[in-house]
């Protein structure tokens, strides 16, 4: 159940509409969400238990990639051609971006963590999602909260989750250009049900802009050719300097706080997953955010952060070392070569683990870090 002025003024009599006014307030100051809290429910905002849950092989995974075109337009930043890993900041800055994925796979509906939003709304925490643009779609919903939240901003990480330095030139296209025409179509979905208020700034460039400006490679990986289609579409790529690991299931909570506290310096991009493969992050999260406020960190969000500073760009992708997501090139060869069909066996990663390098924080082998 919403409270929408302007819904009320469409459907109801000046009476009503009156009666609304009198006991919702004509613009009074909201719940966490702040203006989200009137197109939803507190309820509707919060987490839903099972909405973490990954759904593998279901029909409703496969969904067509919206078609149309996207106007070119520079790239934000000075990024040039390469993917930003950090951000170097004027002297006292503490500026920090943790950001989450919602990544999701051909053969595959992902989830949505709510709790872990939840809580960055309870700790006033900005935060960044790369949300896959199928990810968008079968989760509308949840995609034009995040839209509308001042808290967030959402960035661009392909259409289903191919691996960019081994796909085709038209596949590569599909999985820039199709997200960013799914943001839009849910962005529109928004703006049809008129439940933001007149003059709110929802809709406006700095809340829930026209396009998204930001791109996050799959897998941390990226190749001079996908460098290039990312920068002439308009879009800055964004790594991250220090990852949770999070996708990986033995990474626990305690590994993720040590690893990531430890890692953070003022300007730093952190990457954490949200999309039902943040196995340990909700445990993590928590004494993580504690602790970065306690040494003074301020969460801003990652356009916030670029433009606080002078990005540090990188024209090799990688997530510890330069090399260390080449690993991830069988992923994408094998997706290709099963049309987005998930593999029948218990390595879907085909991934050897001897081959995998050892997180350098932790000192642990990651069997799979699918980012
Ligand atoms: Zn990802």
């Amino acid at each position: 159940m919403t409270q929408p002025v302007d819904f009320a003024a469409r459907r109801y009599p000046v009476g009503a509409l009156l009666f609304a006014l009198a006991v919702f307030g004509p613009a009074g100051a909201n719940a966490a969400g702040g203006e989200a809290a009137q197109c939803w429910s507190d309820a509707a905002l919060h987490h839903r238990a099972g909405d973490e849950r990954i759904q593998h092989n279901v029909a409703a995974a496969v969904i067509a990639p919206p078609k149309g075109q996207i106007t070119p337009r520079p790239a934000a930043g000075d990024a040039g051609l390469g993917a930003v890993r950090r951000v170097e900041l004027p002297p006292g800055s503490k500026k920090i971006a943790i950001t989450f994925d919602l990544c999701e796979q051909p053969h595959e509906i992902a989830g949505y963590q709510g709790a872990l939003v939840d809580l960055l709304r309870e700790q006033n925490v900005k935060a960044t999602f790369f949300a896959g643009g199928k990810w968008m779609l079968s989760h509308s919903e949840r995609a034009q909260q995040l839209m509308s939240d001042p808290l967030f901003e959402l960035g661009n990480h392909s259409w289903e989750h191919r691996n960019l330095r081994v796909t085709p030139a038209d596949v590569m296209a599909n999985e820039i250009t199709a997200p960013q025409l799914a943001y839009r179509a849910v962005r529109a979905d928004l703006a049809a049900k008129r439940c933001t208020r007149p003059g709110d700034d929802v809709l406006a460039d700095k809340r829930a802009p026209k396009e998204i400006k930001l791109f996050r490679f799959p897998y941390g990986a990226c190749n001079p050719a996908s460098l290039n289609a990312v920068a002439e579409r308009g879009l800055t790529a964004i790594q991250w300097d220090v990852s949770a690991g999070d996708p990986w299931p033995k990474m626990m909570a305690p590994m993720m706080v040590k690893a990531v506290v430890a890692g953070v310096r003022p300007g730093s991009i952190v990457i954490f997953h949200a999309n039902g493969r943040g196995w340990h992050t909700q445990e993590a999260l928590p004494e993580i955010i504690a602790k970065l406020k306690a040494k003074g960190f301020e969460f801003v969000t990652v356009s916030e952060l670029l433009a606080a500073g002078k990005p540090v760009v990188d024209a090799r992708c990688y997530n510890a070392k330069p090399g260390d997501t080449d690993r991830y090139d069988m992923v994408g060869l094998n997706l290709g070569k099963r049309g987005g069909k998930r593999p029948a066996t218990a390595d879907p990663f085909g991934l050897d683990p001897d081959a995998a390098p050892a997180n350098p924080q932790t000192g642990w082998k990651a069997r799979a870090e699918p980012y």
